[in-house]
């Protein structure tokens, strides 16, 4: 144990061989001072603590409206559009998601399953479901205004403000970006391995710590492939697949440029004996020390930063370039034609007023 506080421990596997550390960048801020961060030997997941223990800010829609996703530069800040418009990226999310269960399970060859979407705030991800297979869907949430928008879209809601989730035999669970917000994910996720049918699945998806910048102040946890994948075999899961996936890439227009081949990471699990395949961990490639670590993690930014984020925004520029240029080029080619040749539209051209000119002169 090398952290500083004894009573810390690692969020994903309770363990305490942890050392706490600090990344300076200027590319990717990192959180404020109130937050420390430790790196875990046993699992590799880094787990960050807020010394000022800010209280539940999901409620609310608090969380949501701080981030400044869309660069809403609205002139009146109390009209607020009739949803989070980084949702509209979110909701796309449903494509890879469905893919991989497609891929992976059987459950996309039902006719109809439950669903239970936890921390699915306004139920996009069921909504877009219902329209492939029949299905009976529940959102679990702490947001009102999520759960608002998650009934009008026909799912069950559950505010988890006021309940927990008392429903059984769901066929599949989903947590898409939900299980680094909460303090110890295994707690939850041994509740709702509770409320899974025998044949029940959960998918979770997470960002990666390699591939995605520590610094945003609502996320408690980074994991890799491997600490995740351990969480679900510690609770007595079987992981069907476990690999990496990435924010739907229309996120570059509103300003988010992380997208990138191992951005994040999902895992589809189900309970053990369910599934006769147990599959094997994913190497753990754990750094020996924290200096390597830190070496491990920058060369990882550089990765992204080069790889990803300068393509991703050339590309975006070229883009705009291209029609920059498609406008103005022609815009001054049509003006041009409209001065030379304005005598056709009834008015006196440029030349016709330069031979009146010369003619008076004469
Ligand atoms: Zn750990």
């Amino acid at each position: 144990m090398k952290s500083n506080d004894l009573d810390i421990k690692c969020r994903v596997c309770l363990s305490n061989n942890l050392e706490i550390f600090k990344i300076h960048h200027f590319c990717f801020s990192p959180k404020d001072n109130n937050w420390k961060s430790y790196f875990c030997f046993e699992c590799g997941a880094v787990s960050e603590f807020n010394s000022k223990n800010e209280e539940n800010i999901y409620a609310t829609s608090e969380y949501r409206d701080k981030k400044n996703h869309f660069n809403d530069n609205s002139e009146d800040k109390n009209i607020l559009p009739p949803i989070d418009p980084w949702s509209t990226v979110s909701f796309k999310r449903w494509k890879h998601i469905y893919d991989i269960l497609d891929n992976k399970t059987t459950i996309t060859k039902k006719k109809e399953f439950k669903m239970l979407d936890y921390g699915g705030y306004n139920g996009f991800l069921p909504y877009a479901f219902n329209q492939k297979n029949k299905v009976n869907s529940y959102v679990a949430d702490f947001d009102k205004k999520g759960l608002r928008m998650a009934e009008f879209l026909g799912s069950k809601v559950i505010n988890l403000s006021i309940n927990s989730v008392e429903e059984k035999n769901f066929d599949l669970i989903t947590l898409v970006h939900v299980l680094e917000h909460l303090d110890y994910p295994k707690n939850q996720l041994e509740k709702l391995k509770e409320n899974l049918s025998n044949e029940g699945l959960i998918y979770a998806e997470v960002p990666n710590l390699y591939g995605f910048p520590l610094g945003d102040p609502a996320h408690n946890i980074a994991f890799t492939k491997f600490s995740l994948s351990k969480m679900f075999l510690d609770l007595g899961f079987d992981v069907i697949s476990c690999g990496y996936t990435s924010t739907p890439k229309d996120s570059i227009k509103f300003g988010y440029f992380y997208s990138s081949i191992f951005e994040a990471i999902y895992i589809v699990a189900a309970p053990t004996d369910s599934r006769k395949n147990r599959n094997k961990l994913p190497s753990p490639n754990i750094p020996k020390s924290i200096v390597k670590f830190k070496y491990d993690l920058n060369l990882s930014y550089v990765k992204i930063m080069l790889k990803f984020i300068s393509p991703n925004i050339f590309k975006l520029f070229f883009q705009y370039f291209k029609i920059f240029i498609l406008f103005s080029f022609y815009g001054l080619f049509e003006l041009l034609c409209l001065k030379i040749f304005k005598k056709s539209f009834g008015g006196k051209t440029i030349i016709s007023k330069l031979i009146k000119k010369r003619k008076n002169r004469n």
